[in-house]
């Protein structure tokens, strides 16, 4: 597709730099870093309103164009008082001479012993520099409180001008993804619109001839397509566009047209099946004949197999990520590698998502020498404390396992079993929206 970007190197230049480089025993970190390296974000801008803009990846960085608080203003309803007439005297009587709500400032003097009426976010009248809360005040009349002194000091419930932001910083970086936050962020800053980058446009297809769509019949030894849905549906939860080509029987011609078509019109192609070391199909000679594809077993489980490079046709490319076919293997190895990598395709400045440590109701058995993923269910235990238990059977086919998840235990390369009571690292699947 569009193809703006800098020259990159083949993978054989990044692997022949990594002296431990074993394409038939990598770790995950040593996969997660290839990918990082080779891929070369796309630089493709277009302007978007606030509303569409949310999900996308900023293009550059936004500069506040004003001072947020545009003045000081008070953070409470009370009294707008000078400070000093804070003596030591433990009782303050002070006149009201006037109110300032939000939205409509008192322009009068304030003079000494005075005080003004004054609402959150109104602005704080001249010579005024200090807010004493309604609630710590005693009203006279109309026309006059008294405060006790003591447990109020000079700027107390004042916000500055520029205290959240001050003209010419930086509000928001390049790269970021933006959220509901960043959207209320520019909008009070008066920023009507934002360059983004456009939408990747990833391409899909799953390859075997025991699957069937659904809608087909289902012939004895045939499964029925899952991952193009699995696919579809974290694909678009990360915001790209998805073009689905459907299931592709192996068939070397059927499958270089549709490696073809999906290179010439998306930015990646993401594929299911056909790239173990033992298949017989004709997806792994396919891949590596129409570009730069290397194939890797990594230490891990599920997912042990999995292609990835770039391919070239009619002088455009794609990424490519051959997953393996179990369905759960694709959701790990799609959150796990391809997730990153597509941030990084879509110029997203992005970090592994922190893991958080919990307790494990179960023993989970794991040998050290890969990294596991296990399929969890985080909850609150009896003692108020987070933990994790597993969901059943863990087969690497078994997509109930990950239906019937909220979270993914992380059982890192080098650790052994794990007892009932240990600490185990998870990532939870939703966060707040
Ligand atoms: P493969 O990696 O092609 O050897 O596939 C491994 C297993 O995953 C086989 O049992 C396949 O039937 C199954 N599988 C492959 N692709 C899909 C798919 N798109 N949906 C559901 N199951 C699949
Ligand atoms: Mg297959």
């Amino acid at each position: 597709m569009n193809t703006s970007r800098s020259l990159a190197r083949n993978l054989q230049d990044i692997t022949s730099r990594l002296p431990d480089y074993k394409p038939e025993t990598l770790t995950v970190q040593q996969a997660q870093n290839i990918m990082l390296e080779y891929i070369q974000p796309i630089c493709s801008i277009e302007k978007l309103t606030l509303r569409q803009a949310l999900g996308r990846v900023l293009a550059a960085d936004i500069v506040s164009p004003i001072d947020v608080p545009a003045h000081d203003n008070s953070a409470m309803d009370g009294y707008a008082l000078r400070s000093e007439d804070l003596s030591a005297v433990q009782e303050l009587h002070l006149e009201i001479v006037g109110t300032a709500m939000a939205g409509s400032a008192f322009t009068g003097e304030v003079g000494r012993k005075q005080c003004v009426r004054i609402m959150t976010g109104a602005v704080l009248p001249d010579a005024c520099d200090t807010v004493v809360p309604q609630e710590f005040t005693t009203k006279v009349s109309d026309s006059e409180i008294t405060l006790s002194v003591g447990n109020l000091r000079v700027g107390d419930n004042r916000r500055l001008k520029g205290e959240d932001l001050a003209t010419g910083k930086v509000a928001i970086r390049k790269g970021k993804i933006l959220t509901p936050a960043d959207l209320g962020l520019l909008a009070s800053l008066g920023i009507p619109e934002v360059s983004v980058q456009r939408r990747l446009r990833v391409a899909i297809f799953s390859t075997g001839n025991e699957l069937r769509s659904v809608g087909e019949v289902l012939e004895a030894g045939c499964v029925y397509d899952s991952n193009r849905y699995t696919l579809h549906g974290m694909l678009t939860r990360m915001g790209c566009d998805v073009l689905d080509m459907g299931v592709v029987q192996d068939h070397p011609d059927s499958l270089e047209a549709t490696m073809h078509s999906a290179c010439e019109n998306a930015d990646a192609i993401i594929t299911s099946g056909g790239v173990s070391v033992g298949d017989a199909d004709h997806t792994r000679q396919m891949m590596e004949r129409l570009g730069d594809v290397a194939f890797w077993s990594i230490a891990m489980r599920p997912g042990r197999p999995m292609a990835f490079g770039k391919i070239t046709s009619s002088g455009k490319s794609a990424y490519l990520f051959g997953l393996p076919g179990n369905p759960v293997a694709v959701m790990v190895s799609f959150y796990f590698f391809a997730k990153q990598a597509l941030q990084q395709l879509m110029g997203a400045t992005s970090s592994p998502p922190p893991l958080l440590s919990v307790r494990s109701n179960d023993a989970i058995r794991k040998r050290p020498g890969r990294t596991e993923y296990q399929r969890g269910i985080l909850s609150v235990g009896e003692d108020g404390e987070p933990c994790v238990s597993i969901t059943g059977a863990q087969g690497s086919g078994i997509l109930r396992s990950m239906s019937e998840a909220n979270c993914m235990i992380v059982l890192p390369h080098d650790r052994g079993p794990v007892s009932a009571g240990d600490k185990v690292r998870i990532l939870l699947f939703d966060g707040l929206i």
